[in-house]
């Protein structure tokens, strides 16, 4: 499995998948390489040709943060690993774990966003020093595969609504597009309930009454800044993994990213890059495995005392890592 450490927390955080991984006496053997901020600095490289030969055999991947500096310099690597892998469905389940102090509690959404397209296909122009432009790109093929992912999901797990969010009052032509063929795939699935949100509403009524919604499927953007929302609906950006799957490729990790001001000081939460790795052990078909450190989570998190910094408490990485491993030892 290939193991891609990350940047800020990265580190602190994949040690307690490491370690649970070896708790669970799982016959993982990690293939770790270095991509990011720290791969730059040795190599000049972002993305080193050693990430790309162990994802090419590995074939499933855990990742953690990478730094990407804001408004200048390179391109994201996650973008980038998505484009190149063509990871083209990013799934972020969205749910209250244990007794976290949420700001809503009955929250179990699941955000399907289209990942390789709309504003980060990365086709920007500089016109002149005072003028910039960033074109919007929709596909019918990609929009027509998230949305079918998402309807597909909604079936398989006994979901009873899917709702499509675009801004296509404004963007006529390509949330129109979206909007267009996500109405053509819903028609194939008359049991689940479709429902057509913009997304500023969405966005207000996320904060309002999430409880409405069940799956959601959306455009790159919307997608990300809706998921850090609904992250903080249900306790934080510390508790949110994401799948980034491709046709026959995957690379989990956790939602949220590097976390500068915390890192190197052992507080970050490894809850979901924890929730990251069950998914991947679903993926290959570990669902034992995968079920146990939900169960454990869900058990620690039950207790206030269990609770690192960002939620209230003050357990350490490894403190928190600890009680997990000892549940799981049980
Ligand atoms: P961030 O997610 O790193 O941090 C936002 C806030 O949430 C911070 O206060 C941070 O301390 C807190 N936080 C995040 N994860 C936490 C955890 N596990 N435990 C406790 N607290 C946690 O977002 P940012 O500050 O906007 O971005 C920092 C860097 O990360 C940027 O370079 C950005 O490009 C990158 N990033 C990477 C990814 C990724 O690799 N998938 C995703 C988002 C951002």
């Amino acid at each position: 499995m290939t193991l891609i450490p990350g940047d800020g927390i990265g580190k602190e955080i994949t040690v307690a998948v490491k370690r649970v991984a070896q708790a669970l006496n799982t016959a993982i053997v990690w293939d770790e390489v270095v991509a990011g901020q720290e791969a730059f600095d040795q190599t000049g490289e972002l993305i080193p040709q050693d990430v790309y030969a162990s994802l090419d055999k590995n074939r499933v991947a855990l990742k953690g943060p990478i730094t990407t500096p804001i408004g200048h310099g390179f391109r994201s690597v996650n973008v980038s690993l998505r484009k190149h892998y063509n990871l083209h469905t990013n799934i972020r389940p969205i749910r209250v774990l244990g007794q976290i102090p949420a700001l809503h509690r009955d929250v179990d959404i699941v955000l399907f966003r289209e990942n390789t397209e709309d504003l980060y296909a990365g086709v920007e122009e500089q016109i002149s020093p005072d003028e910039a432009h960033s074109i919007k790109i929709i596909t019918r093929q990609a929009t027509e595969r998230i949305v079918r992912a998402a309807y597909e999901y909604a079936v398989a797990n006994d979901r009873h609504s899917v709702a499509i969010v675009t801004k296509a009052n404004i963007m006529k032509l390509s949330d129109g597009l979206f909007l267009k063929v996500a109405r053509e795939v819903a028609e194939g699935y008359p049991q689940i309930e479709t429902r057509e949100v913009l997304v500023d509403n969405m966005a207000m009524q996320l904060v309002m009454k999430p409880q409405q919604f069940d799956v959601i499927v959306t455009e790159n953007l919307y997608g990300d800044i809706l998921s850090d929302l609904m992250a903080g609906l249900i306790g934080g950006l510390g508790l949110v993994p994401g799948a980034n799957i491709g046709d026959d490729i995957a690379i989990f990790e956790a939602v949220h990213g590097s976390a500068p001001d915390i890192a190197g000081k052992e507080i970050a939460n490894p809850t979901a890059i924890l929730l990251a790795f069950a998914d991947l052990l679903d993926y290959i078909s570990l669902q034992d495995d995968a079920k146990k450190i939900r169960e454990a989570l869900a058990l620690v998190l039950s207790d206030a005392n269990n609770f690192t910094r960002d939620l209230g408490g003050d357990l350490s990485t490894t403190a928190f890592t600890d009680r997990i491993i000892s549940q799981l030892l049980k």
